[in-house]
């Protein structure tokens, strides 16, 4: 998800723009701005290229939830349905609000089950937060179904598949909410930031403000604005907004070339028997940021997961022990510690993580690898990166 391999001097342009001018707030100082409304501008932009209504930029992903959760109306109490494979922002953003996470399996789609949300649900679920991880999308229509009959919002977690599409329909704007984040790593980056898209005018109206203090933003004296109900800060910077606007005129050309790396590697692992391949809902398109494959059992993903490394291939990941994207990762979320107290609310409905069965998603995660796409990479690379990528594989599995 590499943003930051093209940062350059359409970037260093918008950012000067704004430092020339020294308004770094997104708000007000109208004489002194020279025309420049960075975060305004990505807005505008954004909605358009995401087909949508309306889009609010705050300071990262995870305000993004957190202000999308918020703008639904989502409170103490209110339950949340997640998966278990998923950034840490997913429960965060929901525990900041005094709601409650509540986690279900994955499939071999790597995002929500949609038998297990069913499973789920209770006269306490307001929401369902699917999570596109790794560059491919949850299955979007059995969801949607699920919120219409239980009258549930759909929150689209599209931070790791910007650029996808689902139906035709870019993800995050299939379903009531959908959030980006633009921090470092992301495919494309403000070098922090986030997004929130949506058509509905009610839920964009109250992003508006509560990610800046709850202020109405009616007229042109800001000390002077009413409150119509509690906010607080997620503003982003004009300075981090500049960036994103040269970064976000390179999306598509991004998109083209991890395609083009991705249906390299690909091509080479289709070779491989043993090997298999994440499922794309019907009707989804990726974008291409990683490619995810299944080996036979989780032993021999972890011999393969060691061949790679060993062979020099870089930036193959193994999330069900390595790292922090799965819920074995999550010991301080499984033991509840927080700093302060926790609402009741938390306390009293959150599953207890220590002993519920996940063993559906453990099937799954202990045989996933993940390639991150790189968009640097030359076509010699990528075809050598191919080639030892299939001869480390096969060397586990003949
Ligand atoms: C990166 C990410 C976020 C949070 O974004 P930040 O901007 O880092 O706060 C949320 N969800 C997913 C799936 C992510 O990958």
């Amino acid at each position: 998800m590499p943003g930051f391999e093209i940062f350059g001097a359409e970037e260093r342009k918008q950012v000067n723009e704004v430092l020339e001018t020294g308004v770094l707030m997104r708000y007000g100082f109208d004489g002194m701005r020279n025309n420049h409304w960075k975060a305004k501008e990505f807005e505008t932009a954004f909605a358009k290229r995401m087909g949508l209504e309306y889009c609010q930029l705050v300071s990262s992903g995870t305000a993004a939830l957190t202000v999308a959760l918020s703008s639904a109306g989502i409170g103490a109490g209110d339950e949340v349905i997640m998966p278990t494979f998923t950034f840490v922002a997913s429960f965060e953003s929901i525990l900041a609000l005094g709601a409650v996470p509540i986690l279900v399996d994955i499939d071999d789609t790597l995002t929500l089950s949609p038998k297990a949300v069913e499973a789920a649900i209770t006269s306490k679920t307001k929401c369902v937060m699917p999570v596109h991880m790794c560059g491919s999308m949850a299955d979007l229509k059995a969801l949607k179904t699920i919120c219409e009959k239980h009258n549930l919002i759909l929150l689209e977690d599209a931070c790791q598949a910007i650029g996808g599409t689902y139906d035709g329909k870019p993800l995050g704007s299939y379903g009531d909410l959908g959030c980006f984040s633009f921090d470092y790593v992301k495919t494309i980056t403000c070098g922090e930031g986030g997004a929130i898209i949506t058509n509905n005018e009610k839920y964009a109206l109250n992003a508006d403000h509560y990610q800046d203090h709850g202020h109405d933003h009616v007229g042109k004296d800001r000390g002077a604005e009413t409150h119509p109900f509690l906010g607080y800060n997620f503003r982003i910077s004009e300075l981090n907004a500049a960036v994103g606007v040269a970064q976000l005129n390179k999306l598509d050309e991004i998109l083209k070339t991890q395609k083009q790396n991705y249906s390299i590697l690909r091509k080479a692992l289709e070779t491989v028997e043993g090997v298999t391949f994440r499922r794309v809902p019907e009707g989804g398109v990726e974008n291409y940021s990683f490619l995810n494959f299944f080996l036979p059992t989780e032993e021999l993903t972890k011999k393969a997961h060691k061949a790679l490394s060993e062979a020099g291939v870089d930036a193959c990941f193994y999330w069900y022990t390595n790292n922090w994207h799965y819920i074995n990762g999550w010991e301080h979320l499984r033991n509840l510690k927080s700093l302060g107290n926790l609402s009741s609310e938390v306390k009293n409905q959150m599953q207890d993580l220590n002993n519920t069965d996940f063993s559906k998603s453990d099937a799954v995660m202990s045989r996933t690898i993940s390639s991150l796409i790189k968009i640097g990479w030359t076509e010699i690379q990528v075809s050598d990166r191919a080639e030892a990528m299939k001869n480390a594989i096969n060397s586990i599995l003949s």
